[in-house]
């Protein structure tokens, strides 16, 4: 696992000033030519550094590469990115600039409707992983929005997820309210995110109103009742004028029914709120089952009708394969999906 604190020190070690640092770590992150403008400053650098910048541009450009990519009929592209160890994670460019990059290999949290949660948590994705994965999309497309809901739970790699965030919203040229910081809720977030000084959008997994029912769902997400989770969202929301993202994967006879619809206009109607319905990918050796379209498009104009902004989303990449972590366990040898 490889940080950002470790570059710094690399060329803090080496004679680099934060200015220089700073300029090094921005075309990296923002996949500009490492030589871009050198010619007029080189001459000012401390010959250390001129020595030693090679070596770390070339650690820095070997921390993440491209093991295959797989492109969607919805403009979407799935990337299964191999990191220097060898382990693979997911990134996927999304439709309109956006990347949904993984902060680590396989998850804690085992939801039970996700094939990355089945093996548990394998290891953090380092900070520098993290810009890895979005400077390496940039060479494919632009990039302006990051979500970190891809592999992992963000909250259980926080230091190394603010980091990244730090870095991408300062250097790396991605809007604060486009960095979305995805999160099964844990108290932890809520006191940590308010503090740094990039503040990014928040996304809750929600998934179900029911307490019992998460409880099933998420079986290793804090315990922390849906209302009060809710609650600590639009808390945050509030303090940063972002609307609170409230994630629902839908699935069929689960959590479509009308004990949720009510749940849900309790909980979000009058927030400024934003609910993402996305309709699950069914995955052969799961017991979920997606719903029928016209099923989520009724129940996305239902909960509109009654005050609760919601929009229908298909997760990208349906076509290629299906929601996270399943292009990584079909790229191993004992693939389970
Ligand atoms: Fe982890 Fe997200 Fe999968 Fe749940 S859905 S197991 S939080 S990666």
């Amino acid at each position: 696992m490889t940080t950002i604190g470790h570059f710094r020190e690399s060329l803090r070690a080496a004679g680099a000033k934060p200015g220089h640092a700073q300029r090094v770590l921005r075309l990296w992150a923002q996949a500009l030519p490492q030589d871009s403008g050198r010619r007029d400053i080189d001459d000012f650098l401390p010959k250390t550094l001129r020595a030693a910048l090679p070596g770390i541009e070339a650690e820095l450009s070997g921390l993440a590469r491209i093991a295959s990519r797989h492109p969607g009929q919805d403009g979407s592209m799935r990337l299964l990115v191999q990191l220097a160890d060898g382990q693979t994670c997911e990134s996927v460019l999304l439709p309109r600039d956006g990347l949904c990059v993984s902060s680590q290999i396989g998850c804690a949290v085992g939801c039970r409707f996700c094939m990355t949660g089945k093996d548990g948590l394998l290891r953090q994705v380092g900070s520098a992983e993290i810009v890895a994965q979005v400077a390496l999309a940039r060479t494919l497309r632009p990039v302006k929005k990051v979500v970190f809901m891809g592999m992992g739970e963000p909250a259980h790699n926080l230091a190394n997820v603010m980091e990244a965030i730090e870095l991408l919203g300062t250097v790396g040229n991605i809007g604060h309210k486009n960095l979305v910081f995805s999160t099964v809720g844990d108290e932890r977030v809520f006191e940590r995110l308010p503090q740094g000084p990039v503040k990014p959008a928040l996304a809750l997994s929600l998934h179900t109103t029911r307490a019992d029912l998460r409880a099933e769902l998420l079986p290793r997400a804090p315990r922390i009742s849906p209302d009060d989770l809710v609650e600590a969202g639009d808390a945050y929301a509030r303090a940063t004028g972002y609307p609170m993202q409230v994630q629902w994967t839908l699935l069929e006879g689960v959590n479509d029914t009308a004990e949720e619809v009510a749940g849900i206009v309790r909980l979000l109607k009058g927030r400024r709120a934003v609910l993402n319905m996305i309709p699950y990918n069914t995955v052969p050796d799961l017991p979920f089952r997606r719903p029928a379209w016209e099923k989520a498009v009724a129940l996305a104009r239902e909960l509109h009708g009654k005050g609760v902004l919601t929009k229908l989303r298909d997760s990208a990449g349906q076509d290629v394969d299906a929601g996270c972590g399943q292009l990584r366990a079909r790229s191993l040898p004992r693939s389970a999906g």
